[in-house]
């Protein structure tokens, strides 16, 4: 029965919408009466209802006096409450129910964000809305959240293209809002020591002007079928207020011709050299369905012969380059960037040259029509067989889009291109002229060079006009050693599904033969897709830190030499990727199942063949040891991490160890190491999707086949022994201290093992991290505004919850946020103990909820397989003995962990606390009473010796005996 509440509220519904032919969910779009976008997907698949509101006002609708205020609206919105006024009460009820939520303020425009199983969304989605409607949060609240703004602040200030941004927009049309700064911090609020602000007049006049419903849109994604979204969805929206505000446009780009042909020279954090060049221009949008500079960027973009970046490269002045296309409201930029070698720093001008010399040789050849053909194939492809997004993309982009395009286009808007106009493409390819351009050129090489300072991030810098004669050169320069690509013979054309086979419940071992194993899950439910993952594992990879480093070194040598053959993939909608695992490399491909067995056999004979090149394998070690020393750049809670991992498990190493090696290794030394490492090798392989299991097997044993030639494949099994970890004493508590850079904040893990490997345990584990995360950032982030970044979570040990740690950035003194970790565990477990049965179940159904979840496609599908075959573990049914387990955990349980482990004076407590200090800030007093502090501290030289005296605990891994009989498929139970 239609209620008649459902239509009221609708001024215009578009069932128009053009969408992929293989895209069977209901959509429907709407434009309310209220001027409110809105469109509604209904998708049985979908587990979780999700729902994104855009309101079109971003970082450029600033007030110039109050910059950044946008986004500190931002903030304060999930607090603006009349039902539950100054408590995040909203987001503990998400959290406590297994959604999540979140916002994010972009250029023009700012999304809201809510997930929940769909069970409760008619609730949520009241809940999520009413925040649009009177203003009614405090002053004290906006203290906080202003805090939380400047400690993001400070955390953008340690990468560099928040910086390099930062001087761009120093030097384009002040009066453009483009030069706004987006983040905001204490000063642009003018909050200081002696004025006490109050910016709740300000934030209301802002919301006012720019939170209306004729300038918002929303997208809602749920199993329910639309006429039910109708229903809940209209009359909630129908009650935003409708301010009739007229959408600003910003076509105007923000450099004038006096802003251009600048150079500017930028001291960076990271120990990168960078350089990039703009070319901003006006008025772009409006070209979204021609997409005439796709076929510009796909050009600059490949990698193997003719093209820019095999030349650089070959020149050794550069390692990585990326065209682009960046669209802000009708201006926008082309951008190419490129990261240099030291050569190429010293040489950057020969850099810009080459740049010019590859766009001067598109612009004098005619606009190939089989280019843009190409291009416009791939796009379709996509369009038409690309996996389902999730659904917080889903949500997320089509509010977006909804504010550029006409609704019924949002799905084809930015995905296709329908028509070739190679005027137009000249006309782009003119506009990329030397008097159209900015050059960034930034590197640490500018320290103490420099003579201006940019005004919120502090960033040291040049500005320079590029040389007349320079530009002259640039606009006539021409090379023979660029030329045009050949075609991409990835490029899938069969579409068809293989053979259906007996159904797979869980993957099935083709093969066992004690050089090898193959494992094979055929699902057709994706299409033709595919998934192929292979692993090497060796006992000698992480054996100490010279091999693990050599091992590190090898996988980016690989990725640097098959560059050209990875990128045409890539185009062709075929990923690859090598990690170092823990036992191993691993290398996984996925995409059209077409051509995707060829993609793997042409990358994997490579893989076998390809020479270690001593120039490759010194640049490389060269910028590996870089990255290592950039300690600067990183966060402190990452430098926490690592020393907390390379303390518990057998097969990491800290950074000072791997450093240490860089001397010995010679190239000599990195081929015998590489010898070794592949002198005995276990090969293990799994195969998932539009696959047939005979093509499998054939498939997994040319592989080896051709891996013959790199690899000895003396067999071993004994791989898992080295890939163990390091148990802590029972009723200890160990500190590390380390420093860390001058302009962060200080970083502390306090890390409970618990050491337990079963599953019941583990779930266990997985609800009390649960119930705590929301307690945490209740207690720890909101109420006592410890810092912007707090949080805990779970550590994992071969696919078990192994320990609960806690993470927090803070300007407080690691003491004192210790102290504080520590009451919040007291006072959690009171907590716990008065807890309510229903709340309690509504953790356990939130957990359940996390393992229920169906993955939305092949590759998480794959993955959650995978990842057993890489652990060594083999449960694949790991999801139903967690959801079978959680189910009987009572509140108890939890209470008994919380007693054991973590209470200060608990049986079995074994605590690490990692604290990475800056030495900068002033520590405040701790008090001393109750507080459990009897720490012993581990001296940073002494790490080695604390670790070669610690127990190891026992290997999950499963041990298979070799089958001799390849047709016979192993039981598993
Ligand atoms: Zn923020």
């Amino acid at each position: 029965v239609k209620t008649k509440k459902c239509c009221n509220g609708i001024l215009k519904t578009h069932r128009d919408i053009i969408k992929s032919p293989n895209d069977n969910r209901s959509i429907e779009g709407y434009t309310l009466t209220n001027g409110l976008k809105l469109l509604l997907i209904s998708d049985p698949s979908t587990e979780r209802a999700a729902a994104c509101l855009n309101v079109y006002a971003g970082f450029m609708s600033s007030p110039e006096s109050l910059q950044g205020l946008p986004h500190l609206l931002e903030h304060m919105i999930f607090f603006n409450s009349e039902k539950f006024p100054d408590s995040d009460e909203f987001n503990s009820f998400v959290v406590k129910n297994g959604g999540s939520s979140n916002a994010m303020t972009s250029d023009t425009s700012t999304s809201y964000f809510l997930e929940i199983p769909t069970y409760l969304f008619r609730e949520a989605f009241e809940r999520f809305v009413a925040h649009f409607g009177r203003i009614v949060f405090s002053e004290k609240m906006i203290r906080n959240e202003i805090n939380a703004v400047e400690s993001e602040f400070r955390s953008y200030l340690t990468y560099d293209f928040g910086r390099i941004e930062a001087v761009l927009k120093e030097n384009a049309n002040p009066k453009h809002p483009f030069t706004i700064f987006q983040i905001g911090n204490l000063e642009s609020f003018k909050i200081s020591n002696k004025t006490n602000r109050n910016l709740k007049q300000d934030l209301i006049k802002f919301y006012k002007k720019h939170y209306s419903s004729n300038i918002m849109s929303v997208s809602v994604i749920s199993k329910d079928p639309i006429d039910k979204l109708k229903e809940m969805v209209i009359p909630v929206l129908s009650k935003i207020e409708n301010r009739n505000i007229k959408a600003q446009k910003w076509s105007e780009s923000p450099f004038k011709p006096r802003h251009l042909k600048k150079k500017f020279e930028i001291v960076s954090v990271e120990d990168k050299h960078k350089l990039l060049l703009l070319f901003p221009r006006s008025d772009m949008s409006k070209h979204f369905k021609s997409k005439p500079w796709k076929y510009i960027t796909h050009l600059l973009n490949q990698k193997g012969d003719g093209s820019l970046s095999k030349y650089l490269k070959k020149k050794n002045m550069c390692n990585v380059i990326k065209a682009e296309v960046e669209i802000i409201a009708g201006f926008g930029f082309i951008t190419i960037e490129l990261e240099l070698t030291e050569k190429g720093i010293d040489r950057v001008h020969e850099v810009i040259e080459a740049i010019f010399q590859y766009i001067n040789m598109i612009k004098d050849s005619e606009i190939q029509r089989k280019i843009f053909d190409e291009i416009k194939n791939l796009m379709r492809i996509d369009f038409q067989y690309k996996e389902k997004a999730g659904s917080y993309n889903e949500v997320f982009n089509t509010s977006r889009l909804m504010q550029k395009y006409p609704i019924n286009e949002i799905f084809t808007a930015e995905e296709l291109v329908d028509e070739f106009k190679p005027q137009l493409i000249k006309d782009f390819l003119i506009f990329m002229n030397p008097e159209n351009v900015l050059a960034v050129i930034s590197s640490p090489k500018f320290e103490n060079k420099t003579n201006k300072r940019e005004r919120w991030y502090g960033v040291n810098y040049n500005v320079k006009d590029l040389e007349k004669e320079f530009l002259v050169n640039l606009t006539q320069t021409k090379s023979s050693n660029f030329h045009f690509p050949e075609p991409n013979e990835f490029i899938a054309t069969n579409f068809e599904l293989k053979k259906n086979e007996e159904n797979y419940e869980e993957p099935k071992m083709l093969k066992n033969d004690g050089n090898s194993r193959i494992w094979f899950f055929q699902d057709l439910r994706f299409g033709a897709r595919g998934y192929f993952a292979l692993y090497i594992k060796s006992p000698f990879i992480r054996i100490d830190p010279l091999y693990t480093v050599c091992a590190e070194i090898f996988n980016q040598m690989i990725k640097y030499d098959l560059e050209s053959m990875l990128s045409k993939g890539e185009e062709a909608g075929l990923s690859f990727e090598s990690n170092i695992i823990n036992a191993g490399i691993e290398f996984k491909a996925h995409g059209y199942s077409d051509k995707l067995n060829q993609f793997v056999l042409k990358v994997i004979e490579a893989i076998s063949n390809f020479e270690f090149d001593k120039q490759s394998f010194n640049n490389i070690k060269r910028d590996y040891f870089k990255n290592l020393k950039n300690l600067k750049s990183k966060l402190p809670v990452t430098i926490a991490v690592t020393y907390a991992n390379s303390i518990l498990q057998s097969y990491e190493w800290i950074d000072e160890e791997k450093i240490a090696v860089e001397e010995e290794l010679s190239f000599q030394t990195f081929q015998v190491v590489m010898q070794n490492i592949f002198s005995k090798v276990f090969i293990e392989s799994f195969a998932y999707g539009n696959y047939e299991s005979k093509e499998v097997v054939e498939l997994a044993d040319e592989l080896a086949e051709k891996l013959k030639c790199r690899f000895l494949m003396l067999p071993s099994h004994h791989y898992s022994r080295i890939v163990r970890s390091y148990r802590l004493p029972y009723s200890s508590s160990f500190v590390i201290k380390a420093r860390s850079s001058t302009e962060n904040d200080n970083g502390i893990i306090d890390y409970f093992q618990f050491g337990i490997k079963n599953i019941s345990a583990s779930v266990k584990l997985q609800m009390l991290a649960r119930a705590m995360s929301q307690r945490v950032f209740d207690v720890l982030r909101s109420k006592e505004q410890l810092g912007y970044f707090v949080g805990v979570n779970l550590a994992k040990d071969e696919g078990y919850n192994f320990g609960i740690y806690f993470m927090i950035e803070s300007s407080n003194s690691t003491e004192y946020i210790d102290q504080r970790i520590e009451e919040f565990i007291k006072s959690f477990k009171d907590e716990l103990e008065t807890m309510k049965g229903e709340v309690f179940e509504d953790i356990q159904k939130a957990v359940l909820n996390d393992d229920k979840k169906t993955p939305q496609n092949l590759i998480s599908f794959a993955d959650r397989f995978s990842e057993e075959i890489k652990e060594g573990t083999y449960i694949f049914n790991r999801r139903d003995l967690i959801v079978s387990e959680a189910k009987k955990i009572t509140k108890e349980d939890l209470l008994q962990m919380l007693d054991d482990y973590m209470i200060c004076g608990a049986k079995y407590r074994a605590k690490l606390s990692v604290r990475v200090e800056n030495a900068q800030l002033k520590a405040e007093p701790v008090s001393a009473s109750n507080f459990c502090s009897e720490s012993k501290l581990i001296k940073l030289k002494k790490i080695n010796d604390f670790k070669s005296r610690l127990p190891l605990y026992g290997s999950k891994h499963r041990y298979f005996p070799k089958t001799l009989s390849t047709k016979r498929h192993l039981k598993n139970n």
